[in-house]
């Protein structure tokens, strides 16, 4: 890779977290002549960037807690195996959350500012992942074909239009298909789906965790260095950071980027920020050799999971559990998705032996706004945070990963960081 010479001084950047957003957060850092040392005690893509749906939507501007959204949730959560679930336990613990996510999908016009912000980090996915997938030799990772949203009733697609009129004011562009077209884009698909969206600008990786760690090698190979060991704390003097305390000592730095995902919050704490950061548990299921596959990414809009062709098998992805970071997976959930994909594929069976299935769950780290928390700390404006990218984070990745390059340099962000200051709630 040729590295471009940086407009101020080589500073020493420590990244916690392997993630998809801080391996992007150190490619683009590297890119801009810093000398980066990424921090996890697990491999790359190992969290939740590993066992998503994999795609990279920049049509996902719309925000989760909406006007009509909040409607369907006192349903949702009478239903056990529903797209969405509460712990009852964990109540207590989240109502402060559930408050505020209310308050931010209370009104169309917070929603409309939260879907311009998202916009900004989402738009450039493609254009700024490529560049990275392209020195990693990863390009048969990533497809761009676009991605389907499938309807079963007329009900189901009048209620998706405030989202789409949110979609079409972000300048997104789709074909409407009707019932004839979506046969023959996916004969694959169920008879009785009527309507369909397809989206084109939109791709996705076949193998997620394979794209972020091989995004991570191509980043050592640049000069970067990884370190299996926890981060801690900050070593911070008259606001200016010194190093980053880790399980294994500390790692002297210029600079610091916060991307541990859903365990970010006690660290934006050491920073000095306090941050209302949950995680929404979500639940994936793959089928190993499968009796049908789709074309392209395929969300069904009534039950809220998403269907991906990926290069280990069919990949069911979706659901949103709150129950916190330490409860046990309910497996019940993952097991859901494949009843709900027997009736959205043709040839799908319900009941396929356990050898060829496996599960997951994983934490999404969200911000009540489903906006991340990007930019300077209170504490040390050497410390920076990128977290809480919920269910977008694969997709705004690449972006965050040029602002934060910009902020290290100490250039002037691209984008208007206000709406993901750390103290805006
Ligand atoms: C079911 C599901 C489907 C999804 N589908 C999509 C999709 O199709 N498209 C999309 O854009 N997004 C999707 N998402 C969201 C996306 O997966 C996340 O937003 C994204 O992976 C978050 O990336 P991250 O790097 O912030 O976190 P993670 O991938 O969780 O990485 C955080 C890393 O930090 C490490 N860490 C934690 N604590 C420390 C510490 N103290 N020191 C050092 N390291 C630490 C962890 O080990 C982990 O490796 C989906 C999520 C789920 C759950």
């Amino acid at each position: 890779m040729t590295r471009p010479v940086a407009d101020n001084p080589r500073k020493n950047v420590v990244v916690i977290g392997a993630g998809m957003v801080g391996v992007c957060a150190a490619s683009y850092i590297q890119r801009a002549g810093h000398q980066v040392v990424m921090v996890d005690p697990q491999p790359p893509g190992e969290g939740a960037s590993f066992g998503n749906a994999g795609c990279f939507n920049p049509s996902s501007v719309v925000p989760i807690a909406g006007p009509d959204t909040l409607k369907k949730v006192p349903g949702y959560l009478l239903d056990p195996l529903g797209p969405l679930a509460i712990r009852w336990s964990y109540l207590p613990q989240i109502a402060p959350w559930l408050l505020r996510y209310a308050y931010a999908g209370s009104s169309a016009a917070r929603v409309e500012k939260q879907a311009e912000a998202l916009k900004t980090l989402l738009f450039g996915s493609l254009d700024y992942l490529m560049p990275l997938v392209a020195n990693a030799n990863a390009e048969t990772l990533v497809k761009r074909n676009g991605i389907l949203i499938v309807y079963r009733s007329e009900r189901s697609w009048q209620a998706d239009e405030r989202a789409w009129n949110i979609r079409r004011r972000a300048g997104i562009t789709w074909h409407d298909l009707d019932t004839d077209e979506l046969r023959q884009f996916d004969p694959s698909l169920a008879r009785d789906l009527i309507r369909a969206k397809h989206v084109p600008g939109n791709g996705h990786t076949v193998d997620p965790g394979g794209l972020v760690a091989a995004l991570a090698a191509a980043m050592v190979s640049d000069g970067g260095q990884i370190v299996r060991t926890k981060a801690t704390g900050f070593k911070i003097e008259s606001g200016k950071l010194l190093a980053v305390s880790t399980e294994s000592g500390e790692i002297p730095a210029d600079a610091a980027i916060i991307a541990a995902g859903a365990h970010s919050k006690a660290l934006a704490a050491l920073a000095g920020d306090r941050v209302p950061l949950e995680t929404e548990r979500g639940y994936h299921l793959v089928v190993r050799e499968p009796e049908a596959m789709p074309r392209v990414p395929t969300t069904d809009a009534e039950f809220s999971f998403v269907a991906t062709p990926m290069s280990g098998g069919l990949r069911l992805a979706g659901t949103v559990e709150l129950a916190g970071l330490q409860a046990k997976p309910n497996w019940r959930r993952s097991r859901m998705l494949l009843e709900r994909a027997a009736n959205l594929l043709r040839g799908l069976p319900k009941d396929i032996p356990e050898k060829r299935l496996s599960m997951w769950m994983g934490h999404r780290p969200s911000l009540p706004d489903s906006l991340p928390v990007l930019g300077r700390s209170q504490r040390s404006g050497d410390i920076f945070h990128a977290f809480g990218h919920g269910h977008v984070g694969m997709t705004a990745a690449p972006y965050t990963g040029k602002v934060l390059a910009d902020l290290v340099s100490g250039r002037p962000p691209p984008i208007d960081l206000s709406p993901f200051r750390p103290d805006r709630f």
